[in-house]
């Protein structure tokens, strides 16, 4: 530790702050200022009631910051910096996450799918009164008997040609619209999902914007409204279902970007494929999930600071021979449970930085070696990725926190009991990660070759079946930063060491390419073998699963490794050097059964990884605070008192 330990001494969590800040860091700077008023302070004991209040009466504040505008496109009144916007959420996340999901649905989701599925009509009809909060909607797609399977919804929207109008209709209770944002209380309209039906034929799933509420609050004649009533967490979102009897909207209600019903009833669309045009239309609301999945890795750097911050104050045990009880971060086991878990967040950090620069990219049509088509499958293949890890990494890590502050943990009062339940949900909402991991499994097999969206399940397991060629490793941008690291590699695993970062993307690298090229093969093996291709997919789904992963942990890897290798204060990236071997050490010792069974390390060597994972936490031990400082969450926002309670950066550091 010795050089590293010295040279640390001289960082301070603001430069650390400025290279994590990334290109959009004014926006941070902003959304942070515009949060530290006290309308926006931590509050825990509110009614259900009064929290709906609260969150709204915020939402309309936020409506005032440029933050809602960036996503919109300059011609109807907003900024279109989709960067900027996505960085703008990720921030606002470390206040009331009930006002975050609000603000989403609003914005992100009601707001994204008029602007993304709608024409000029309804953009100049509705966005400018969107970003004012003006006309508050919900996004309605979900069903009671349908979430994770969007396309076999059941509502219809069938089109009545002697009045030029779509009748929206609920058949039964399976197919009402079900935990939709904004709907038990504020949502005037909705956008909602919907079999379109004309000329008796079904043209499936489009979207339709239906009022659901007069002004003065009474829902509208044919629509009935139930409150989902209290929840785990997000209270302050008043989440509701939805029914539609024959309510009469007008054909301009269809959001016709990507199919129009023309008076006399007849359809046309610029996609011909019922299933791609589904998955086109989804590809575009993609900025949402990418959203939950920056609000996650938020959420786990405010448990974290509160953590440890409360660590390096919290004191049980004398040490034999000592009159001074130990500090809880001097005990190994609490180095162990803190540590690598911000590690890992640091990782999530850089690996959702590129995601936003990769959206922003690709939103304006600015990727250079892609087509366009294929770079919206790449970044929506990335982006269900990524989302699955950081809300599972944020539902561990918070979880975590609370058992490392002991009881106090569980008070109220210090935010992490919130924090839990308020991102729970973010693992089952914006797609359940399971079923996102197997979108991105399918993706990788089919080498994003196949017509997006083409392919159900039985078409991927066919597919794969057919072909011979190798599973190719899809390569980020940043992988040309890291290639003086590969090229160094030794050609023998005991040759190199534990913190080589070229041997460790190597070998992460090797792990995708193992795991996929063994699911392929165990399809193959079983359409060879007569199976019929959905139990052969059903009989793989662990495996696929299992490579999503080995691919998204390769990813986070390229793209940290590629964030250190492009900083150019030497402090900052010695620094982060270590906070990256103790991310891929621990995630090694977590898999190091595998890494065994497969003969990529030995038994020595797996040992070894056991304790390098201690050594790096000792290393980072006396930077543990400044770690956390540098997500530079203001005390309003942070609001604990056991964060708040412990000295400065500089009397934690040397302790
Ligand atoms: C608080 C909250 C707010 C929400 N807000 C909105 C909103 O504003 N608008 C909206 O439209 N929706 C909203 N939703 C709905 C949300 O998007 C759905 O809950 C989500 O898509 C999952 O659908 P589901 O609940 O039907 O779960 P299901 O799809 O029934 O999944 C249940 C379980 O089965 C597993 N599973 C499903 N299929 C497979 C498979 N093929 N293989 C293996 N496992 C599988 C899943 O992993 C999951 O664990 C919200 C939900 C909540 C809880």
């Amino acid at each position: 530790m010795g050089l590293v330990g010295q040279r640390l001494a001289v960082t301070d969590a603001e430069s650390l702050q400025r290279v994590l800040g990334g290109r959009w860091s004014w926006v941070r700077e902003q959304v942070r200022e515009a949060l530290c008023d006290p309308l926006f302070a931590p509050v825990f004991d509110l009614s259900v009631d009064e929290h709906r209040d609260r969150v709204l009466e915020q939402a309309r504040a936020i409506a005032t910051t440029p933050g809602p505008r960036f996503l919109f496109p300059k011609d109807y009144g907003g900024e279109q910096e989709v960067g900027a916007a996505i960085t703008a959420f990720e921030t606002q996340a470390l206040g009331d996450l009930s006002l975050l999901v609000k603000t989403g649905v609003q914005w992100g989701l009601f707001g994204g799918a008029i602007n993304h599925l709608g024409t000029e009509q309804h953009r100049s009809a509705y966005l400018e009164r969107i970003m004012d909060l003006d006309l508050i909607g919900c996004f309605a797609m979900t069903e009671t008997g349908h979430g994770s399977d969007v396309q076999s919804i059941r509502t219809t929207a069938t089109y009545d040609a002697g009045s030029e109008e779509f009748v929206i209709h609920t058949p039964d209770d399976d197919a009402r619209k079900d935990y939709i944002g904004n709907a038990a209380r504020h949502g005037q309209a909705a956008v909602v999902f919907a079999q379109l039906v004309t000329q008796d034929e079904s043209r499936g799933v489009h979207a339709f914007f239906v009022p659901i509420r007069e002004t003065a609050g009474k829902p509208c004649a044919g629509v009935s409204i139930e409150d989902c009533g209290h929840k785990a967490g997000l209270n302050g979102v008043d989440n509701g279902r939805l029914a539609f009897n024959q309510v009469r909207v007008p054909r301009t209600a269809l959001l016709d970007r990507y199919g129009s019903v023309d008076v006399d009833g007849t359809y046309s669309s610029p996609i011909e494929s019922e299933t791609r045009r589904f998955f086109t239309m989804l590809g575009t609301l993609v900025q949402g999930r990418i959203s939950v999945s920056g609000a996650a890795v938020s959420a786990a750097k405010t448990a974290l600071t509160i953590a440890v911050r409360y660590a390096l104050t919290r004191r049980q045990f004398k040490a034999p021979g000592s009159d001074d009880e130990v500090l809880l971060l001097d005990f190994l086991q609490h180095q162990r449970r803190l540590l690598p878990a911000l590690a890992s967040t640091y990782a999530l950090h850089f690996a959702q930085t590129a995601l936003v620069a990769r959206l922003h990219a690709v939103f304006n049509g600015d990727e250079a070696d892609d087509d366009s088509e294929l770079a919206r499958r790449k970044l929506e293949t990335l982006a269900a990725g990524i989302k699955s890890t950081t809300t599972w990494h944020a539902t561990h890590t918070i979880q975590t926190c609370r058992e490392a502050c002991g009881g106090a943990g569980y008070l109220s009062v210090n935010r992490l009991p919130q924090l839990k339940a308020d991102t729970d949900v973010f693992t089952t909402f914006e797609g359940d990660n399971t079923v996102l991991l197997q979108l991105v499994a399918k993706t990788l097999l089919t080498n994003y070759q196949a017509e997006f969206g083409e392919l159900d399940t039985i078409g991927t397991v066919r597919f794969v079946a057919d072909q011979v060629v190798e599973t190719v490793i899809e390569r980020t941008g940043s992988r040309a930063l890291l290639q003086r690291l590969l090229d160094a590699v030794p050609g023998h695993d005991e040759e190199a060491s534990l913190r080589d970062r070229g041997y460790q993307l190597s070998l992460f690298e090797w792990r995708e390419k193992h795991m996929l090229e063994g699911a392929a093969r165990r399809l193959r093996a079983g359409i060879s073998d007569g199976g019929d291709p959905f139990q052969v997919f059903n009989a793989t789904q662990d495996h696929l699963l299992a490579a999503a992963r080995a691919h998204i942990d390769r990813i986070v890897l390229d793209e940290f490794a590629a964030a250190i290798e492009g900083c150019e204060d030497e402090e900052i990236k010695a620094l982060l050097d270590l906070v990256c071997d103790l991310h891929v050490m621990a995630m090694m010792e977590r898999d190091r059964a595998w890494f065994l069974e497969h003969g990529r390390l030995t038994p020595a060597r797996a040992k070894a990884v056991i304790s390098t994972v201690n050594e790096l936490c000792g290393q980072l031990r006396p930077h543990a605070r400044l770690l956390v400082d540098a997500f530079a969450i203001p005390d309003l926002l942070l609001g604990a008192p056991i964060a708040l309670a412990s000295g400065s950066v500089q009397a934690a550091a040397v302790q």
